[in-house]
């Protein structure tokens, strides 16, 4: 079980203070129904109005815009892809994060954007091999040294200086951002568009052409779910995938003397290359926001804010970023929090649209989906009216992940990867080759 400790996230006290909208007043008639106001939702109807403003488009969420991880991540718009990359999906990330700043300005969304790149970094030998295949394959695939590529020894120490750093690779093609300032300002963008925002609305099953919520029924042309981990809580998709909990903490902020030490001056997000995942960003304001995997999952795919805070998880994430910055030492952390993300069978991400149901879904973004989303908006909107586009045309649209095993396996299945992945970051740190152990998660977790 998680442990009750006082979660709050950075973003929802540095953001903006959202507006407490109203629940749908009754049954309704529109052109465009969407389940949940995050990202995902709300970048389709965007697009979607953009496209054709005369459609009718309700967005019905369960408890209030920015619930859900887009209000609760570690900001980085990056150009990692959660599917099968090829050179096109590459070249179609890179734009989604051009995409995502563009419209912001357009918009006059100030999150905080600040491109400064993802460092990868290796402080150990293990790492150090890991990041050079990474970039042997990007080179494998037509990316050029430009896009990413392993920096100088002496220029990684200088963009960040982590202990025990044995090299990086480096792509310019990531930005931080402020999460929460990014989700409440496209929320009052699409209202502006003239998009009907409905909150504290739970869909309680999903049909075509049919959405019934604990508020009244919603008849639309078409249906869209958007609804990431909480997919596991609606009848028909509790094995469509697993709620994967990210647990993330942030400091005070540090002043000019610290962050001289330690670098990331432009603001490149950053992690190393273990792998149980870590993420970190310097924050507009000077603070690190630093997040990573580790917390259990829960039996049955659960999910319930008081897995938001778990001591241990959070304990450990501030102990891995003294690790990598000794100087933060004494430094307070203020914040604790955390959120379920989805995780697809083959941790492959899709977006999918049929015509004759009306019914349309994207997710499985894995931690990905800042940027990805936005993708997932556009190829949405071109589906939804009838565009075929370059963006109809890639792998992950209309890709199908098969369903997850059923209880207990699935929690033993991710319950032994979670020790193996342990296993795995020790057994590089003491530079002693664990062969098995990682094809075994090779073969399960599918990225490495
Ligand atoms: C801690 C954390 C850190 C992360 N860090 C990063 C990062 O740095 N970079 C990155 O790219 N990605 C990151 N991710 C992943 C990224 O945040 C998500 O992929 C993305 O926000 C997904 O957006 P979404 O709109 O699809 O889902 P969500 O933002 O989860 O929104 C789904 C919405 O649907 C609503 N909903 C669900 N069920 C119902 C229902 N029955 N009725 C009505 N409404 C419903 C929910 O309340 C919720 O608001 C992180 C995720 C977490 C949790």
């Amino acid at each position: 079980l998680g442990v009750p400790l006082p979660v709050r996230s950075l973003w929802a006290d540095t953001g903006p203070t959202p507006p407490n909208r109203s629940a749908l007043p009754g049954n309704t008639d529109v052109d465009v129904a969407i389940v949940g106001a995050g990202y995902t939702g709300l970048w389709t109807a965007h697009y979607l109005r953009s496209a054709d403003p005369s459609l009718r488009i309700a967005i019905i969420e369960a408890e209030h815009a920015g619930f859900g991880a887009s209000g609760r991540n570690g900001g980085w718009c990056s150009a990692l892809a959660p599917m099968h990359v090829t050179h096109a999906v590459q070249q179609t990330m890179y734009d989604s994060v051009r995409e995502v700043e563009n419209v912001a300005n357009e918009l006059g969304i100030d999150c905080d954007f600040a491109r400064g790149g993802y460092a990868n970094l290796a402080r150990n030998k293990a790492q150090l091999a890991r990041i050079r295949a990474k970039v042997d394959a990007a080179r494998a695939l037509g990316i050029s040294e430009r896009d990413y590529g392993e920096l100088t020894l002496a220029n990684a120490r200088t963009m960040v200086h982590a202990s025990r750093l044995l090299g990086a690779a480096f792509t310019p093609h990531c930005a931080a951002l402020h999460p929460g300032k990014l989700v409440h300002g496209l929320a009052a963008a699409v209202e502006r568009a003239g998009v009907k925002l409905f909150e504290h609305t739970r869909v309680t099953a999903l049909q075509p052409r049919r959405v019934e919520t604990d508020h009244g029924i919603i008849r639309a042309e078409v249906v869209v779910r958007a609804t990431e981990a909480f997919t596991a809580r609606l009848a028909g998709h509790r094995r469509d995938v697993l709620p994967v909990y990210s647990l993330m903490i942030a400091t005070e902020p540090l002043s000019d003397a610290v962050w001289d030490e330690i670098g990331l001056a432009t603001r490149p997000v950053f992690n190393d290359a273990r792998n149980l995942i870590i993420y970190g960003q310097r924050t507009a304001d000077n603070r690190f926001a630093f997040g990573g995997r580790g917390a259990p999952y829960h039996f049955g795919s659960a999910i319930n804010p008081n897995f938001d805070g778990h001591l241990g998880t959070h304990d450990g994430l501030r102990d891995v970023l003294v690790d990598m910055f000794p100087v933060l030492r004494h430094v307070a952390v203020t914040h604790r929090w955390g959120g379920p993300l989805a995780v697809p069978r083959d941790w492959h991400a899709s977006v999918s649209f049929d015509r004759e149901s009306g019914m349309a879904y994207a997710g499985g973004y894995v931690g990905d989906g800042v940027s990805t989303t936005n993708l997932a908006g556009r190829t949405l909107a071109d589906l939804i009216t009838g565009r075929a586009t370059d963006l109809t045309r890639l792998p992950w649209v209309q890709h199908r992940s098969r369903k997850w095993e059923p209880e207990p396996l699935r929690w033993l299945a991710v319950h032994g990867v979670a020790a193996l992945t342990y296993r795995l970051d020790r057994s590089d740190h003491q530079e002693r080759p664990a062969r098995l152990g990682r094809y075994i998660h090779n073969k399960f977790v599918g990225t490495d």
